[in-house]
């Protein structure tokens, strides 16, 4: 094939892969297509990766085999065993190592083209590095403090924002020298190191509660590092997939941002997760109902509507099943059920959704905050299942809150409330939840899964009884 034909072909695998990756975005966007966007993702990928296999500059393929097969070896093990509920630290990995990626190829760029570098290519290199070191070693302080190897809490210090501050004006200001002298390449490794330690420093004054949502905005930064790549190595498909994953992330950020009632300049400056640790938990013990499974299905089945609160517990047991049985028991029964789905329940967003689709529970069947939250008022039972931050009322009126104006769902309307947990443990924001302590509320202490287990069980007892 002649060197115009094949620069012809990469040209449309790449116009090709570009479509398949809006596709795919938008598809992923509702439950019925996400499927569908998957798989257009991953053609989209894959189009683009045989595209690039194809450039002529590529004078031997055993450098790229040896990476392929080493980042397999990382990549399949890590899809495969990782649980769920490790999503965000496994995101927050994948980030890591694409950031590095940029940072490396961003570096090998300079070294290989000091000499004629034009001012436009020198900014988009300064700013993939920038981006791409800081992305690197904050992901990996972000995994590992949602991995706990770190301290999950925040950590600071007086006069920490000057500092850190300080440090990035430094880092931008060598980048700015760099873009009008290329040649210092002594001050390369300096402008590279400064980001790479600010990205240390810019995590480890957020709490762990915070971690998703840094996570997203980390993203955010690996994509436009990648955007400015290809600016650098001048391919447009990577200045697109850049551009989608920049915005996408930065998107969804303020999504995650909105559902907490939290500002950006909250969660990255914030210090969450700090004072309100010391007031979670023990506190007087006050008292509250508690009841067993078949005192649960009893109610449960005399009921005619019954709405499903899923939360992070749910994930954490993998009830997502048997809540499917409980569904299918109780709808055969001529109770009508339906699931409240909070932006922010879980661990990430979109997370309940994803359980219920496993467990098949039809889509139909999941209603958004705002849809549900004005049904409470006639539902007559309310089944929390492991979510408690998400139905905490604190949050309409309790000022000194750390959750306070974050939007909850509604259940505290409901005619009796149930609540699943193992414990009187706080949740995620590490608070105490005063739903529990109304007169509606019955507790029902246990796992989720053999708890839910268990009311199904009774519920069939009691058919064939
Ligand atoms: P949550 O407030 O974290 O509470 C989960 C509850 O599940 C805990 O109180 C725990 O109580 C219970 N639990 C844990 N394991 C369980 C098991 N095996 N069986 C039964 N219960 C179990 O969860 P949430 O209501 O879903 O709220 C999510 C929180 O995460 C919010 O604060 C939100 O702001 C935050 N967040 C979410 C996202 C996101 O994108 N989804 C992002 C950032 C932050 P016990 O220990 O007593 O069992």
């Amino acid at each position: 094939m002649s060197q115009d034909v094949i620069e012809q072909l990469i040209q449309v695998t790449y116009l090709a892969a570009a479509v398949l990756f809006v596709l795919s975005l938008r598809w992923l966007s509702a439950p019925a297509t996400a499927r569908r966007g998957v798989w257009a993702g991953e053609i989209g990928m894959l189009l683009a990766v045989v595209g690039t296999l194809l450039h002529h500059e590529i004078v031997s393929y055993q450098w790229i085999l040896v990476g392929f097969f080493l980042g397999s070896a990382i990549g399949v093990p890590m899809a495969v065993f990782m649980p769920m509920t490790a999503v965000p630290q496994r995101t927050a990995l994948s980030h890591a190592f694409g950031a590095l990626a940029a940072a490396l190829v961003g570096t090998a760029e300079y070294y290989l083209h000091t000499s004629d570098l034009s001012p436009f290519t020198m900014s988009a290199l300064a700013l993939e590095i920038l981006l791409g070191s800081l992305t690197f070693t904050g992901s990996l302080m972000a995994f590992g403090k949602l991995q706990e190897i770190l301290p999950t809490r925040p950590v600071t210090y007086k006069g920490q924002n000057v500092v850190n501050l300080s440090l990035l004006a430094v880092a931008v200001g060598l980048g700015v020298y760099l873009v009008a002298n290329p040649g210092a390449t002594l001050l390369f490794p300096l402008f590279m190191g400064l980001a790479l330690v600010f990205g240390v420093l810019l995590i480890i004054p957020i709490g762990g509660a915070d971690m998703p949502t840094v996570i997203s905005l980390l993203n955010s930064y690996a994509g436009l590092s990648a955007a400015a790549m290809g600016f650098v190595l001048e391919n447009k498909l990577l200045i697109i997939a850049g551009a989608l994953d920049g915005a996408s992330g930065f998107i969804l950020s303020v999504i995650m941002c909105k559902a907490m009632n939290r500002s950006f300049t909250n969660v990255l400056f914030g210090a969450f997760g700090q004072a309100q640790r010391g007031t979670s938990g023990k506190g007087e013990a006050r008292p509250v109902r508690s009841a067993t499974p078949e005192e649960a299905a009893a109610i449960l089945e005399a009921a005619s509507s019954v709405v499903i609160v899923p939360g992070y517990g749910m994930a954490v047991a993998q009830a997502q099943h048997k809540v499917r049985e409980l569904h299918d028991a109780l709808t055969k029964r001529g109770v009508a059920v339906k699931f409240a789905i909070h932006p922010v329940a879980g661990r990430m967003p979109g997370h309940m959704n994803v359980l219920l689709a496993e467990a098949d529970i039809p889509y139909d069947k999941l209603l958004e905050m705002d849809e549900i939250n004005p049904e409470f008022g006639q539902t007559d039972v309310a089944l929390i299942i492991g979510a408690n931050d998400v139905t905490n009322p604190a949050a309409r009126h309790d000022r000194s809150s750390p959750i306070y104006g974050m939007p909850i769902l509604d259940v505290d309307k409901a005619r009796t409330v149930m609540v699943i947990k193992r414990s009187m443990s706080a949740g995620f924001a590490g608070i105490e939840n005063e739903l529990y302590y109304l007169d509606k509320t019955m507790m029902l202490f246990g796992d989720a899964k053999s708890f839910v287990g268990n009311i199904v069980k009774a519920l069939s007892g009691g058919e064939h009884g």
